[in-house]
């Protein structure tokens, strides 16, 4: 490889997340266990001596977050939303929620799940589960309010789903819990309704996903508690395997 190369691969690495080289061979040798690192090695020359330094999950959903900014992508900053809600929790976490977008107590407060269907998804995860909320992570199909509420539209959904898909594939989790039909929808690319999309497990990103009623579902109908119940023990199952 020439010097050109040489600065373009680097170029290239620093994009993926690679924030560091070494020329200190080590460097190979060094224990890096306790990193959960998102990078991959970056061996350049004959003598493979420049060693990248990876960076770990919470900074690899630091630079996502700066690269959605304050969002002009798509339509909806025009529409009054207030901010990017981007997503809460571990970022290391074997089980991730993801609900539908921001409502109006998301986007003022900027996190996700925490108006009356996040306390109920809180009292899922904190009594059903026994999981304290902040070992998990939430996060939405998309991060800014539709204005009223409404559903997100397709262009927006389009828009703003590659974040996700990015903050799905930083975290690694085993379980994936998609919350309603547009959750659950969206990721699994179906129009099946939720009814028949719960009760079984789909692969997904390398995870495993579990559709689930969403919580604001639930505060209109809870008698579908107990099934969400049997989904969540599903996930408990999952948890362990
Ligand atoms: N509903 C969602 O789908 N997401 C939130 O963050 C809040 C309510």
């Amino acid at each position: 490889m020439d010097r050109d190369q040489v600065l373009e691969h680097l170029k290239f690495a620093k994009e993926l997340g690679v924030d560091g080289v070494s020329r200190d061979p080590t460097w190979r040798a060094r224990d890096d266990s306790h990193i959960s690192s998102v990078g991959a090695e970056l061996l350049v020359g004959p003598e493979a001596s420049i060693v990248a330094v990876s960076r770990n999950a919470a900074e690899a959903l630091a630079a996502v977050r700066a690269d959605i900014g304050d969002c002009t992508r798509c339509k909806l900053h025009t529409m009054g939303r207030k901010q990017v809600v981007f997503g809460v929790g571990n970022p290391e976490a074997d089980l991730m929620f993801v609900g539908e977008a921001p409502g109006a107590d998301e986007d003022i407060q900027g996190i996700p799940f925490v108006g009356r269907a996040g306390q109920l998804l809180t009292d899922i995860i904190e009594k059903g589960l026994q999981i304290p909320r902040k070992d998990v992570y939430i996060a939405n199909v998309i991060k800014c309010r539709p204005p009223g509420n409404r559903n997100p539209e397709p262009d927006e959904v389009a828009t703003c789903e590659p974040f996700l898909f990015q903050q799905i594939d930083i975290i690694k989790p085993k379980v994936i819990v998609a919350l309603g039909k547009f959750g659950a929808q969206t990721l699994l690319r179906t129009m099946d309704p939720i009814s028949r999309l719960r009760g079984r497990v789909y692969d997904f990103r390398g995870a495993k996903l579990v559709p689930t009623f969403h919580p604001a579902f639930l505060l209109r109908n809870p008698a579908s508690k107990r099934e969400v119940w049997e989904d969540m023990k599903l996930v408990r199952e999952l948890l362990k395997a």
